[in-house]
């Protein structure tokens, strides 16, 4: 194998590449998982385009590599704002910006606050009864709901790079939950709920995110001092390449080192997605879902999401995305 292909392999193993989120796989997941939460009236509409609503799961991150302003939707490093439980930092934007300033909110990350623009969008499709916005934005709020349970989506070590720990953050969400997810994870989590501050509810998550990296940092670390060093990585066939990555049983034994975290913040998340997405439709006075205009994505629509995928694609082959 050519030296500049075992490098690219090496890149794509998400040691050294700058990860976002919770993996393509497990973003998809939640949102399919997530329909099956839905009251009957929703699921008229929600049930048919489940597919939509898995694969769009991603856009988002597909986003980030062509849009600048895209990145800091995706975590927030509330370590910056002092200790937690954060009282220095306003939750509402404005009074934010005003203590400091737009530019350091973009710059650590704005997720919470992403989330509330999106609830509004939603809120506003369902009123406006518009299908494929509806779904459009279905697809893609589950995507930052989800990313504001990822524990180093709340850390400013977002990747272990201040602690020598390069690459956790693509073994806590990707390849712990891809090792596990269809094995061992239980997806049956109930159903959506009302939630009475969106605003709120997105906060406290990301508390509890920024709560848990602590353990996500310090348990890799111990786990790396009493395992064998030659044993920690694996050359692994994926996909028809070779790359290296954490071995299987690594990966495993920092999951039950953990106690399940990623399995927990999983459900979490596809609990929140569909209670958010329950609560957009009930905001908007219920509209009867299976009647509404606009069922088809219009040709602009289409060519935008056509774009995405080329350009994606076009980093893929650059080697800057791998999933
Ligand atoms: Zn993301």
């Amino acid at each position: 194998m050519a030296w500049s292909k075992i490098i690219l392999t090496i890149l794509c193993s998400g040691l050294t590449l700058p990860v976002f989120s919770w993996g393509f796989y497990v973003h998809r997941l939640i949102n399919r998982y997530a329909v099956f939460l839905l009251p009957p009236e929703m699921l008229v509409l929600y049930k048919p385009h489940i597919d939509f609503l898995s694969e769009h799961a991603v856009d988002p991150d597909k986003r980030r590599y062509i849009l600048p302003l895209e990145g800091a939707r995706h975590y927030i490093d509330i370590d910056r704002y002092g200790a937690a439980p954060y009282p220095l930092l306003p939750r509402d934007w404005k009074e934010a910006v005003a203590r400091y300033s737009e530019d350091t909110l973009q710059a650590y990350g704005i997720v919470p606050w992403w989330i509330e623009i999106m609830v509004r969008r939603l809120t506003a499709a369902f009123k406006e009864r518009n299908q494929a916005r509806i779904l459009k934005l279905s697809a893609e709020i589950g995507h930052y709901i989800s990313d504001a349970h990822v524990p180093l989506h709340a850390s400013s070590n977002h990747n272990g790079q201040l602690t020598n720990q390069q690459g956790i953050h693509g073994l806590w969400e990707s390849r712990g939950p891809e090792l596990l997810a269809e094995k061992e994870w239980d997806f049956l989590v109930g159903k959506a709920d009302y939630i009475k501050n969106t605003s709120q509810y997105a906060w406290s998550r990301v508390l509890e995110s920024a709560t848990a990296a602590d353990s996500v940092l310090t348990l890799e670390r111990k786990l790396t001092d009493r395992f064998p060093a030659d044993q920690k990585y694996a050359f692994e066939n994926r996909n028809g390449m070779i790359i290296k990555q954490y071995s299987s049983r690594y990966a495993i034994m920092y999951d039950q080192a953990l106690n399940n975290m990623a399995e927990r913040r999983f459900r979490q998340s596809v609990y929140a997605t569909a209670s958010y997405w329950y609560t957009a439709w009930v905001n908007a006075g219920q509209p009867d879902l299976s009647t509404l205009s606009l069922a088809g994505f219009s040709d602009a629509e289409t060519k935008e999401f056509e774009e995405l995928n080329t350009l994606w694609s076009q980093e893929r082959i650059k080697g800057r995305s791998c999933d």
